[in-house]
């Protein structure tokens, strides 16, 4: 049986990413039926708004979605459509992998990582929610929940235990931001005793930063707050070799979107420069999700093959010479 799944193409270089994924998808034969949606630029020219009914109504039937990535216009009235999407549908873990590949220009080799990242509470309440915006002082508020930092912790540690991996720090700021982060704190050592067999390990987010940058590979699975995990799962990209190479999964109950975590590039739209494998590796976090384990592990020992053997083939971000599309027909013919 096949399993649908709603497939945002995006805009700026995201409908070229998204060929190139679909075409990597067919050839893995995953038996995926895809329902094309729009969100983002496209939807606002076509539908006069960034997030059509039709396209949320699509990804609450399918509960699947992939992703390109979707501009947010510049100026007052227009909300990152991202945060909508991951407010609407609930989306609570951000699960981002940081996993090096070769031939990549980065400081360190065998980096394996996961970022889980809490995805809709934290700093970015935003809209409406500023204590005060006056001009002159400016007052934001940080919510953290008891029930919110139960789920996300208790998320890092089932992924821990799922995927065969020894050991998640907790990353924190509790001895400044006592309230919130010391909440924070208090419940991932609360989770942490229910997981005996993985070892914990808290650490203050400033450290963290620090230590991920002199000793990555002490870190297995990291579990944060919303605000320090968008900037150290950055943070853990440059470590791999930059935002070419990072995917994002955003996880909740009822509905999981896959994405890449960089943005629409429309400085290089349409020259098929564009480096695909971000998205790729979304979508083999996806197949993962839906089950299809081994077809998600062959897109990620295709993307290994392709950059350490056939540098003609690779675009120029990650020092090739080739394009998306040739990427994309090495890929298909690795996997
Ligand atoms: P960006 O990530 O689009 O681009 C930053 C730089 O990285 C650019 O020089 C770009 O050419 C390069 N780059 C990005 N992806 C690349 C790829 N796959 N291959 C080769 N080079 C790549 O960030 P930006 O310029 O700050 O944002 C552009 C637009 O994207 C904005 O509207 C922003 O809101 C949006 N955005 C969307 C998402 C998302 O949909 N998840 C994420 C970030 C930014």
């Amino acid at each position: 049986m096949s399993q649908s799944i709603a497939v945002i193409k995006g805009d700026g270089i995201g409908p070229e990413i998204m060929d190139a994924t679909l075409r990597v998808l067919d050839a893995l034969d995953c038996g995926l039926d895809y329902q094309f949606i729009d969100a983002g630029l496209t939807a606002l020219e076509k539908h006069g708004t960034l997030i059509p009914q039709e396209s949320l109504d699509t990804i609450e039937k399918l509960g699947i979605a992939l992703k390109g990535p979707l501009t947010t216009p510049i100026g007052k009235g227009f909300s990152s459509i991202n945060v909508q999407l991951r407010r609407h549908f609930d989306l609570y873990a951000n699960v981002r992998p940081a996993v090096s590949f070769p031939g990549t220009r980065s400081r360190y080799d065998d980096i394996d990582m996961i970022t889980v990242r809490e995805n809709t509470e934290g700093a970015y309440l935003s809209d409406g929610q500023e204590l005060i915006d006056d001009g002159n002082t400016g007052l934001s508020v940080i919510k953290v929940t008891r029930e919110g930092s139960e789920r996300i912790v208790r998320y890092a540690f089932e992924l821990a235990k799922n995927n065969g991996r020894k050991k998640v720090t907790a990353v924190h700021k509790a001895n400044i931001i006592k309230t919130s982060s010391g909440l924070f704190l208090d419940v991932a050592r609360e989770i942490a005793k229910e997981y005996p067999e993985i070892e914990f390990q808290e650490m203050i987010v400033d450290n963290a930063c620090m230590q991920l940058v002199m000793n990555p590979h002490q870190f297995d699975v990291v579990v944060t707050t919303n605000l320090f995990g968008d900037i150290m799962s950055d943070l853990c990209a440059g470590l791999v070799g930059g935002l070419g190479l990072a995917p994002g999964a955003n996880i909740g109950e009822d509905a999981a979107i896959f994405e890449a975590v960089h943005g629409s590039a429309p400085d290089i739209e349409g020259k098929k420069l564009a480096n695909p494998c971000a998205l790729l590796l979304a979508a083999a976090q996806m197949l993962d999700h839906l089950g299809m384990n081994e077809k998600g592990t062959a897109i990620r020992r295709g993307i290994r093959d392709v950059l350490e053997r056939r540098r003609d083939m690779v675009t120029p971000d990650m020092g090739g010479t080739g394009s998306t599309d040739t990427f994309a027909d090495a890929l298909v013919e690795q996997v």
